[in-house]
């Protein structure tokens, strides 16, 4: 066997340990005679289950008991449309920062259900930075100010939430969720696509305080509802069973090195040694400076295309797949999410030297 040290910014690597579980239990998990793909949602089995990874979730990120765990389908893109018909119903107002691509999704969305604001954007240095954003800039009267908080392809995040009084604060962790522990109760609703640092495409978790609950729109499809899915468990329909099931392996796998500050600890190691290479290089060069940089996502570039192309090439080769930057940026990035192990980025950066000495 020989698996690759896969930098995709996702579906991302998941833990071996993790894959390891889920091959052991594929054909029986338990005494259930049975795979839980192939399980009936409504079993006993299942039930406990879905309950454990709840209950693992809630201690790893210490949700307070106001706030409702959802276990959802559509990806984080169905939030974007999910957010404003469940909560701009109040003053049919909110506000959004733009800092790329998804956060430009949702303020489009938002823009259908009501009067989406763009409180500021940094879109003028293709979205290398956060913006300055102080309490003045936000409307009292929004409904909802929403972040992107980890911005997947330009890598950048949030190094400080913006101080938006009391207004909820809506955040896409799709990239960033379980990399670091979070103040949960600064948020009006938390929503993350699985696919980058919980667990296979298919299931999106949603963290919404409760009273943010039961105000959607009359023509809100019920599926778009978040009141259907609190007041069935996630089980108005079929959840993506087999997801949360993963979600489950990898929380454990989470609880076992230390839980969400040994995370933190081990992923700002791995980013301080990707950064501190490229900022020491005469070849390559992060994308992103200074405080916003992300610890997930780091886009890096040559300056020269053919260099580029030949970077990407010759590191598929050596066994690091997946190193081509978003096409919108170009040149390189690397996603290093939490699965990916120290020895994985200590491997790419000795390949980056070598690669740059012999092509200096
Ligand atoms: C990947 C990603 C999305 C899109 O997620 P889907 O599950 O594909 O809809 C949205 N926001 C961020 C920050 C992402 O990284």
């Amino acid at each position: 066997m020989s698996r690759v040290y896969n930098f995709s910014a996702g579906p991302a690597m998941l833990p071996e340990e993790v894959l390891r579980k889920a091959a052991d239990e594929m054909l029986e998990y338990g005494t259930s005679g049975q795979s839980v793909m192939e399980m009936s949602h409504r079993s006993k089995e299942y039930q406990a289950i879905i309950d454990a990874t709840e209950e693992k979730l809630r201690k790893i990120m210490e949700i307070p008991d106001n706030y409702k765990v959802l276990f959802l389908q559509g990806g984080a893109s169905s939030q974007f449309a999910m957010v404003p018909l469940n909560l701009m119903t109040k003053n049919g107002k909110a506000d959004y920062v733009i800092t790329g691509q998804w956060a430009t999704k949702a303020y489009k969305e938002g823009s259908r259900y009501g009067e989406a604001r763009v409180v500021a954007s940094s879109k003028d240095k293709t979205f290398s930075y956060i913006p300055e954003l102080t309490k003045d800039m936000f409307d009292p009267e929004a409904d909802y100010v929403h972040i992107c908080q980890n911005n997947t392809i330009y890598g950048t995040k949030y190094a400080a939430l913006p101080d938006v009084g009391d207004v909820p604060l809506i955040s896409d962790m799709s990239s960033c969720i379980l990399s670091e522990p979070v103040d949960v109760s600064k948020f009006g609703v938390i929503y993350a696509g699985a696919q980058k640092n919980m667990g296979p495409a298919g299931l999106t978790v949603v963290i919404i305080r409760e009273d943010l609950i039961g105000h959607a729109k009359d023509f809100t499809p019920t599926m778009f509802n978040y009141q259907t899915h609190a007041d069935n468990g996630s089980m108005f329909n079929t959840p993506p069973t087999y997801g949360i099931y993963i979600l489950k392996l990898v929380l454990e796998w989470i609880e076992g090195k230390g839980g969400l500050t040994a995370m933190k600890e081990i992923n700002e190691k791995k980013a301080a040694m990707l950064y501190d290479f490229l900022d020491n290089s005469k070849m390559f060069k992060a994308t992103v400076q200074g405080k916003d940089r992300s610890l997930m996502n780091i886009p890096f570039v040559t300056g020269k295309d053919e260099l580029d192309a030949k970077f990407v090439a010759e590191s598929k080769k050596a066994g690091f797949v997946n190193l081509k930057g978003h096409r919108s940026v170009g040149g390189m990035r690397a996603s290093i999410y939490n699965a990916m192990p120290v020895e994985g980025v200590e491997k790419l950066v000795a390949f980056m030297k070598n690669f740059e000495s012999e092509n200096a």
